[in-house]
């Protein structure tokens, strides 16, 4: 990228924003501000762009613009996510290393819409001919938005699950095929959603699509509003559901379900089951003597639900109110109470619709890997749920909040040891160059044996263990933490506490943060839909295939914590082996609209992605550098007269600094090492002096 000045007083717009002069968090908004009312929605900050949602559609996605910003790198473009996506494609090719992108901001920024774009440009360069991937991966885009989408207070089309796509090529560039990664789902959404918000779509979809398909004889669907799960303030009406695109995205999603080669029985087995979903939901019960419940729905509607996961409906009444185990040869029968078993009820539903979409994964992943070779070139993309923060904050909010922490620090690490470099090969001292390092906050939450998760973990595993208990062992352990980041609650009793993340203090309340963290369900009900006589059915609760993570042959499951863990490090470990590239996608107002600009809300998102911090990083460091040759011929005048033509070395730099009364500059083997204010000072004293 240029490194040089350009004029940025009042009405020049920068690409680059780094080559400001005066950098301040105002100067940065400013510029960002009226660039984007200019609808110059990318702008680069050194290496990292800047993307801002403009929520309208923008002619800067077509063809001609395609193919001007191919090999975008050799040529000066306005910023582009055509342009960083060149760059990557041809630094893999150049560097013959691995290269992904990290695609970051809050929920509704446009970090999705950012990853199809650098999807559409990067097949584009390396299509040799063929479209082959280009529709498979628009066809899995389909199967995503479906089952993984909804509507948030935050975003109408939200992402509630975190993936990693890595297109494979050969050593020439072409591609050779595609893996995809999914991340923590947040199927806790089925039975339960804040208010304003809405299932996943595929619901919506359905009930949509199956007008004329028995949706009632066949199926027991009426109208949503009829279902426990399709409730709920920020549900939307009846009327809306059957009368709206929802009817049309179902016949994309069926589509697709044929172009990815699923058999029709597969796709029929997979509508049951969501319907059964839905009508799962629906399963009400009364409180009986000795802590046990009467299921108080019909048996006609118990047998619906039998009938379409082809299960037994005497099992699978029994294992709604009990378990039943066999202890010292004995069968010993344990009623659930009210609460148990409403939990039991939901954590079925939750449990069969994690497991479609696990193996939705797995057939589209088949149809993406092309030919697998072990000799081959990585561009990955990462696409995570935001950053979170809402009225009432969970256990998922966490999950969401600790990966992007860890992102963030994956970014301070990269930009630190990036400016280090340069700085060693320049032979520069920086041993005063600083930075905010969030590792404390990521030990808070991750170390052993002192961290939250393993305290919820211990506490999960004890069986008199409250989420009172599990507070106040966090409080005990943790309000001291070097991190300072935890904050106990106000009072004793109180099911909650504080945390202040990188990006913003968060208060989370720890109602339920056991049962959701131990994520069980109950053996008898895995038994009964293992031996549904649906093929998929019981192959998706096959206790011996261990395909899902969710699913252990050990007598304990794996809690839901623990196997966050397990992928957060994998994704790390995965981004390390590539050089990053960064995308910072900035959410301009909170209403979702065109042209409208919150100013704290940008400034608040500048400050956490850590554009400001990579800003102050450079402040702190010398974000100011020329050339000998440039240094010289722009402010010899300062030092010398004006037909003195000195030397373009180190020493001339040298007296001109010393010249300029510059404080603290350092001359390396071929640049100038400035503040960034020292621009401003010699610019100052060249005018006086010519
Ligand atoms: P995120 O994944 O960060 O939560 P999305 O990528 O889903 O956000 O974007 C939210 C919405 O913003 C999209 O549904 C779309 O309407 C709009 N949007 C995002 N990026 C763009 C863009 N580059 N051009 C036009 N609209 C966009
Ligand atoms: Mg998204």
């Amino acid at each position: 990228m240029a490194t040089m000045m350009h004029d940025d007083g009042a009405g020049g717009l920068l690409d680059n924003l780094a080559e400001l002069s005066n950098l301040t968090s105002e100067t940065i908004l400013d510029q960002l501000k009226r660039r984007y009312e200019a609808n110059l929605i990318y702008t680069y900050v050194g290496d990292i762009l800047v993307a801002t949602n403009p929520y309208q559609m923008l002619p800067i996605y077509t063809e001609e613009v395609q193919e001007m910003y191919k090999g975008a790198s050799n040529k000066q473009l306005p910023p582009h996510i055509f342009a960083v996506a060149d760059r990557a494609y041809e630094a893999m090719l150049y560097s013959q290393v691995d290269q992904c992108f990290v695609i970051s901001g809050e929920s509704g920024a446009g970090k999705t819409e950012s990853t199809k774009k650098i999807v559409q440009h990067i097949v584009e360069l390396c299509r040799a001919g063929n479209t082959e991937l280009e529709d498979r991966i628009k066809t899995v885009n389909v199967f995503l938005e479906a089952f993984g989408n909804a509507k948030t207070v935050m975003n109408n089309n939200s992402s509630r699950f975190g993936k990693y796509l890595e297109l494979r090529f050969d050593r020439s560039g072409a591609v050779q095929g595609a893996t995809l990664s999914h991340y923590l789902l947040e199927k806790s959404r089925i039975s339960f959603r804040n208010d304003g918000e809405q299932n996943f779509h595929i619901f919506y979809q359905l009930f949509a699509g199956l007008k004329d398909e028995g949706r009632l004889e066949h199926y027991g669907l009426a109208k949503p509003s009829d279902h426990n799960y399709l409730r709920g303030a920020g549900a939307p009406s009846d009327e809306q559901v059957l009368s709206s695109h929802f009817g049309q995205e179902w016949r994309e999603v069926m589509g697709s379900f044929e172009f990815i080669g699923f058999a029709k029985g597969q796709t029929n087995s997979m509508i049951d089951m969501l319907v059964a979903i839905l009508h799962i939901g629906d399963i009400t019960f009364e409180p009986a003597p000795h802590d046990s419940v009467t299921i108080t729905c019909t048996d006609k509607h118990l047998a619906l639900i039998a009938k379409l996961l082809k299960i037994s409906f005497e099992e699978l009444k029994n294992a709604i109110v009990a378990t039943r185990n066999i202890t010292r040869g004995e069968l010993v029968t344990r009623n659930f109470d009210e609460e148990k078993a409403a939990a039991n009820r939901d954590a079925t539903a939750k449990a069969i619709y994690a497991r479609i979409f696990s193996w939705i994964f797995r057939s589209i992943n088949d149809i993406l890997k092309g030919n697998a070779s072990h000799d081959c070139l990585v561009l990955g993309l990462l696409d995570i749920f935001g950053f979170e923060n809402f009225k009432i904050n969970s256990l998922e909010q966490m999950c969401i909040n600790i990966t992007n922490e860890q992102l963030q620090q994956f970014f301070n690490q990269h930009i630190f040891v990036y400016e280090q470099e340069e700085y060693k090969k320049e032979g520069v001292d920086f041993s005063k160059i600083d930075f905010v390092d969030n590792q404390a906050t990521l030990d808070l939450f991750l170390k052993k044996p002192q961290g939250i998760f393993s305290i919820l973990d211990e506490e999960s595993r004890f069986p008199k263990a409250t989420d009172l208990t599990f507070t106040e062992k966090c409080t005990a352990a943790l309000t001291s933490h070097p991190s300072r980041a935890f904050k106990p609650p106000r009072s004793q009793r109180d099911l909650c506490f504080t945390i202040t993340h990188y990006a913003g203090t968060v208060e989370y309340q720890s109602t339920n943060f056991l049962e959701k963290n131990r994520d069980t369900l109950s053996q008898d009900v895995i038994s009964v839909l293992a031996a549904s006589t649906d093929p998929l059915v019981s192959q998706l609760f096959d206790p011996t295939a261990n395909a899902n993570a969710t699913v252990s042959t050990n007598k304990r499951q794996q809690s839901l914590t623990a196997g966050f863990k397990v992928s957060l490090v994998d994704l790390v470990k995965r981004l390390k082996q590539c050089h990053p590239h960064f995308v910072r996608c900035i959410k301009p107002n909170a209403e979702q609209m065109a042209s409208r600009w919150e100013e704290d809300l940008v400034s608040r998102q500048l400050t956490y992605s850590g554009v400001l911090e990579t800003i102050k990083i450079r402040k702190m460091g010398y974000s100011f550098r020329l050339p000998f040759q440039e240094f010289v011929t722009r402010y010899k005048i300062i030092a010398y007269k004006f037909h003195e033509n000195p030397m373009q070395s180190s020493e001339t730099c040298q007296v001109i600094c010393s010249h300029a009364k510059l404080d603290d500059y350092q001359v390396g083997h071929n640049k100038v090492f400035m503040k960034y204010n020292h621009a401003e000072v010699l610019a100052d004293l060249q005018r006086e002096q010519s």
